[in-house]
């Protein structure tokens, strides 16, 4: 039987983004209470809409900066599945300052937060960008680079402290590295967007996306139901199999960024055949990138027992839907 998270008190940090949203919808349809705090400085409330009405639901508009805040938040909460940060390279890049204090200083507010307050287990957003400048692939946990960007910096810094945290005071506390997640709720909107809902974007309105590179760069493109399920499973993990370690969140698939833009083609002709016309623009490489991306699952599934039932192809099926309806309207 498969087991769930349920009749829990749970807090998901940055609930109203991408990733966060889902998770909140997720648990809150097993039947856990679910509590939401999120600032709204890269999120929607619109992503949250069908979840509002619910007694069980919660949002919570608040910074995670704020100390007291956090501790405020906390009180009663078993389990913290804390997605909070600023995302994207480029932002850190433009603004590492900020980009620091919510990913580091937040962070630290959040887990030092959840110590005072007891939680049962502490479950945090890691990247794959923590690998860095490390050649190999697969990309294992352990093997990791010099981190090539602001960003990467603050996401490795998360890891050391949950180490810390986790050995020094016995918390439950597990990182999972994401790896390009795509899906529902994902917004194209801003100069800092995700490449999926861009070139989806750009696509649906007829306007050529522009590929930094040749494109024959590569990622492990991570659809959000696998990182839904990862999530669950690292909080019904044993506590004896799993604490203080960092897990790979991906499919264990590569797909070139070329191929990537003829599979949303393909996927997007059913609605506009048009759109196979479209043509693709080649820009520069942008800096901090890494060339290739491919996790090495194995240690999740091992532990975690994590089998991400959705490939790229099969995701990018299930979501083209979902670009569809809420990107045409937008375009
Ligand atoms: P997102 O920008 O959609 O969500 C982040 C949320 O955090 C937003 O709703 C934002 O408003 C909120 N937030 C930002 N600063 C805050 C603050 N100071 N206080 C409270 N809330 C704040 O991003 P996402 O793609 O859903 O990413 C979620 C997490 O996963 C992040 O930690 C990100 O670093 C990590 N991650 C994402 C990916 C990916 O492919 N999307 C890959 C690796 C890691």
């Amino acid at each position: 039987m498969v087991q769930k998270l349920t009749d829990k008190k749970i807090l998901v940090t940055g609930g109203a983004g991408f990733i966060g949203s889902n998770l909140c919808e997720y648990f809150l349809g097993n039947d856990n209470e679910v509590l939401c705090l999120d600032d709204l400085s890269t999120g929607y409330l619109t992503n949250l809409e069908s979840l509002l009405s619910n007694p069980k639901f919660q949002f919570i508009k608040g910074d995670i900066c704020d100390y007291a805040t956090c501790v405020k938040v906390l009180e009663g909460v078993d389990y913290v599945f804390h997605q909070a940060a600023l995302g994207s390279i480029p932002r850190s890049i433009d603004n590492p300052r900020r980009s620091n204090e919510v990913n580091v200083s937040g962070f630290l507010n959040m887990l030092t937060a959840a110590k005072e307050e007891g939680v049962k287990r502490f479950i945090f957003a890691a990247s794959s960008s923590t690998y860095g400048d490390h050649k190999g692939l697969p990309k294992v946990e352990d093997k990791i680079g010099n981190p090539l960007s602001p960003y990467a910096v603050t996401k490795y810094t998360n890891e050391l402290y949950g180490k810390v945290f986790s050995d020094l005071y016995g918390m439950e506390i597990i990182g999972l590295r994401y790896f390009n997640v795509f899906g529902k709720n994902q917004s194209p909107e801003g100069p800092y967007a995700a490449a999926i809902p861009k070139f989806v974007s750009a696509l649906i309105g007829k306007e050529s996306p522009t590929i930094h590179g040749d494109g024959e760069q590569s990622r492990d493109f991570t659809y959000i139901a696998n990182v839904l399920q990862a999530n669950e499973k690292a909080a019904l993990a044993e506590s004896n199999v799993a604490m203080g370690e960092i897990y790979n969140v991906a499919c264990g698939q590569k797909c070139t960024v070329n191929e990537l833009l003829e599979i949303l083609k393909s996927e997007l002709t059913q609605f506009d055949s048009e759109i196979a016309e479209v043509e693709i623009i080649y820009g520069p490489e942008r800096p901090g990138d890494v060339k290739h991306s491919l996790a090495d699952i194995s240690k999740a599934k091992n532990n975690l027992d994590y089998r991400p039932n959705f490939d790229l192809k099969k995701g990018i099926k299930k979501a083209i839907h979902w670009y569809w309806q809420s990107l045409s309207l937008s375009n």
